[in-house]
């Protein structure tokens, strides 16, 4: 039986998703060829690109508003260093919300181009809230920030007015819940935590912030060379930029992301009620700043580990043993996981308390 798979990244996705892969894999549109022998010129894939730019576009309301989206290569992390190639001004400096290892990550690169102001931070408390009240400076090049912490099960409810172009990294949390995408000058999303397979990175940028930073950008990490060339300057990952139209196309069907965004929401609801109740159990992070997406949890008494670990591994749940920067466990629910997923979850935390207390 397929398993609760709870995942943090590469992640589960849709199960129609896996069947049209392997499908796909076979025989890619009738054509009597795998889609992983065909030339990315193919009028096949040259379809399969365009249509997977447009959707990521259409779903985020993006549509028509001066933005474009590219699937690249090299992971989010490799915008961690493209933002500030392309955008922090020769010069210039750039402010940077602290609140985990990959926003941390971020201002690592960022530190090599120019003057990195870190305006808020929540580390001294092991990342276990959003720091808020901060300001940004008038004259930086632009906001970055990261709307769902993966590792400390953190994520961001607002977002600042500013006039600063905001840039945030939504790999863990993209498509997951509205937002005015407009609000942002550039979002990017490695793939394997909500949108497809490890290999591809969705970038969603305002094509008028480009240009502008004064530096001489080597073609591969040029994000106006990307665009120019469609989002194929050089072989893109073909399969990954698939199976993600495929989920993108799933998310669609469902609704779109109002309609996921009820049942992340009931998900979240789910988990959260049982780990307050349990008086097994506490969860990580301050409770106005849980994610939807990955819920941390600690058991209160650690003796308990190994009989719990038993119990969630009989019942087919994969994936939830903790990051090891904060321990315990991490339920990450992303799109393609059901509600029956975190039933099954919250039954064994409640035959645990049962099975301890008697
Ligand atoms: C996983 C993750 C990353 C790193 O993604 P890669 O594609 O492995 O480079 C960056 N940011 C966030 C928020 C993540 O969850």
């Amino acid at each position: 039986m397929k398993k609760h798979n709870y995942s943090a990244g590469p992640c589960i996705l849709p199960q129609e998703v896996f069947e049209k892969s392997a499908q796909a894999i076979l025989n890619f549109n009738n054509s009597d060829l795998s889609i992983l022998e065909i030339s990315h010129r193919s009028k096949d894939f040259v379809v399969v690109m365009e249509e997977a730019r447009a959707l990521a576009l259409e779903l985020l309301g993006l549509e028509g508003k001066g933005y474009q989206a590219l699937f690249l290569a090299g992971g989010a992390s490799l915008e961690f260093l493209m933002v500030p190639y392309n955008l922090m001004k020769v010069d210039g400096k750039a402010a940077y919300l602290d609140t985990g290892t990959w926003a941390n990550n971020a201002i690592k690169e960022a530190k090599s181009f120019g003057e990195t102001l870190v305006v808020g931070t929540s580390k001294e408390q092991n990342y276990n809230h959003i720091p808020k009240g901060f300001s940004l400076p008038e004259n930086a090049s632009y906001f970055h920030c990261t709307s769902n912490n993966t590792i400390f099960g953190t994520q961001m409810k607002s977002f600042p007015e500013t006039n600063v172009p905001i840039v945030c990294d939504m790999s863990s949390d993209i498509f997951s819940r509205t937002l005015d995408f407009s609000k942002f000058d550039l979002i990017y999303a490695g793939a394997q935590k909500n949108m497809g397979p490890a290999g591809t990175t969705l970038v969603v940028v305002k094509e008028d912030i480009l240009g502008k930073s004064g530096r001489t950008i080597p073609s591969m990490l040029d994000y106006e060379k990307h665009i120019k060339a469609e989002s194929m300057y050089n072989t893109p990952p073909v399969f990954p930029i698939y199976a993600s139209l495929l989920t993108l196309q799933w998310l669609k069907n469902l609704g779109g992301i109002a309609a996921i965004e009820k049942i992340n929401n009931a998900k979240a609801e789910l988990i959260y009620s049982e780990i307050d109740r349990n008086p097994l159990f506490k969860g990580t992070a301050t409770v106005e700043d849980r994610s939807t997406m990955n819920a941390t949890f600690l058991l209160n008494d650690e003796c308990h580990a190994p009989i719990f670990d038993k119990m969630w591994k009989e019942a087919g749940i994969s994936g939830i043993p903790g990051h090891r920067s904060v321990g315990g466990y991490r339920a990450s629910m992303y799109n393609a996981l059901p509600l029956e997923s975190v039933q099954v979850l919250v039954d064994v935390m409640k035959k645990l308390e049962k099975v301890v207390t008697l």
